[in-house]
This record gives structure tokens, sequence and C-alpha cells, in this order.
């Protein structure tokens, strides 16, 4: 399968190699492809800097937003949730339309520190937004409750015994993109419905949030027992 991962943060390489390590054709979407393969510096989380990270995975391209969007049969929003909009109005409505988008952001706003808001929140989510914004796409809103590792290699914590929520308008979409979890390792995909409830998907990040305060550390997730 072609895989578009637009976003070049923490999330985005993670999916990418895992997602080229399971046999996929996998392209990186960024805004200036020169000035990104050209970062030096540490990625924002103290990973290596994307140079480092793309010579070690030379197999994945790294273009514009909108040729990985034109390349890829599903497109995974990785980019900053305040500008996840603006992102795929640039990867174009035309290369989304009839593909699905698995949005993994949240809307995060930093702009007043820590802990940050939810924009938005309550009556509306990202992933709504996405979906509104981009009728013709099959937006499924999934991994955004886990940490990047988490998402890529589940296994590794309590031997994968967790759970990873869908939300979207599109059963079949909602179908795939579980196939493309269980290949992750992911063994609990837990479907909550249509697209507005990626409201309760985004509005747990509060909570994840403190339990990585609490914990010290991003390495957990959510398990629904029942
Ligand atoms: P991030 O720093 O939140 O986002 C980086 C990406 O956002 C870059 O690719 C950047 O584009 C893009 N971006 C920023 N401003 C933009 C703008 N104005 N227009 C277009 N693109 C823009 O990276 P991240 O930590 O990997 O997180 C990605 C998303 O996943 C976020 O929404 C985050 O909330 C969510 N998430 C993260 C984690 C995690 O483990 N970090 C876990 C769950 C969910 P360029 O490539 O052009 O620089």
């Amino acid at each position: 399968m072609k895989i578009a991962v637009l976003g070049t943060g923490s999330v985005g390489p993670a999916v990418a190699a895992a997602f080229s390590g399971l046999g996929h054709d996998v392209v990186i979407g960024t805004r200036d492809p020169q000035a990104t393969l050209a970062r030096t510096g540490p990625g924002a989380t103290g990973g290596p800097a994307f140079s480092q990270w793309h010579a070690s995975h030379p197999q994945i391209g790294v273009v514009t937003l909108a040729e990985a969007a034109a390349a890829g049969d599903v497109v995974v929003n990785a980019t900053n949730g305040t500008a996840s909009l603006e992102a795929l109005a640039a990867a174009g409505a035309e290369n989304l339309a009839g593909k699905i988008v698995i949005d993994i952001a949240n809307p995060l706003d930093f702009s007043k520190g820590f802990p940050p808001a939810l924009n938005p929140v309550n009556d509306d989510s990202l992933g709504e937004q996405i979906q509104r914004a981009f009728p013709e796409a099959k937006v499924v809103k999934t991994l955004n409750t886990m940490t990047n590792s988490v998402m890529v290699d589940p296994m590794h914590v309590a031997g994968g015994d967790h759970t990873v929520f869908v939300s979207g308008n599109d059963a079949g979409a909602k179908g795939e993109v579980t196939q493309l979890l269980k290949a992750l390792g992911h063994t609990d995909v837990l479907d909550l419905g249509d697209i507005t409830t990626a409201r309760g998907a985004e509005m747990i990040l509060p909570l994840w949030l403190r339990i990585w305060g609490a914990l010290g550390t991003g390495e957990f997730n959510f398990k629904v027992a029942r």
C-alpha cells in the first residue's frame, strides 16, 4: 500500500518507519523538503535530527505535502494539531478526495504554557473539523491517545494488552485502518462510532498529560477493561 505520512516531528518519522518496515511504500510530506532534510538539531522530543533519521531510512522519500498526499492511497495526518487544517489544505483537497485520512493529531494549544488547552473541545473536535473541511476524504481518528513509541510498538507496554480507539464515518475505512493497526501489533481496536466520537478521543489528552506527569514517562496506554 502507498502511505503518505504528513509530519516530521516525533510521530511522522516513527509511523513512516513502522509502515515502511511492514513493506508499505511510504513517503513523508513536509512544507519545505530541502529545509527539513537539512535539519541537524535534535528532534523536538530529543530524538535524532531529521537528517540523521532519514540517513537510516533512505527508502522513505521526503517530498512536499501535496506531492506526498498525491502519492498516497492512505494519508496520515501527523502534523501539529493547531496547524493541521493548514497542512491538509496545502496537501490539497483533490489529493485527499476518496482517500482514508488517518488523523493522529491533537489540537493542543500551548500558547498559554502547560498544561495546554484543547481547541476545539466539548462540542467539536479536530477530527470533525478535518472531515468537514475535506468532505470527500474518509477521516479516521486513531492513535492520538498514546505516545509515538507505543503507537508503533504496542507490545513493549504490558505485552500489548491495551486499547486503541477508532472514530470515523466510513465503516470500510475504519476496517482498513483496523487492519493497519493490527499489523502494527495492536490487539484491542475499539470502534467508538462516527467522527463526532473523536471528541472523546481528543478530550482524553488532559488526563494523558497528567498521567505522564505522575509517571514521569509516556510509555503507558489506556486499557478498556470489559
Ligand atoms: P509537532 O511538533 O506537533 O508537529 C510537527 C509537524 O507539524 C511538522 O511536520 C510541521 O511541518 C507541521 N507544522 C507545524 N506548523 C505547520 C503549519 N503552519 N503548516 C503546516 N504544517 C505545520 O510533532 P509531533 O510531536 O510529531 O506531533 C504530531 C501530531 O501528533 C500533533 O498533532 C500531536 O498532538 C499528535 N500526537 C503526538 C504524539 C507524540 O508522541 N508526540 C502522540 C499522540 C499524538 P514541517 O515538516 O514543514 O516542519
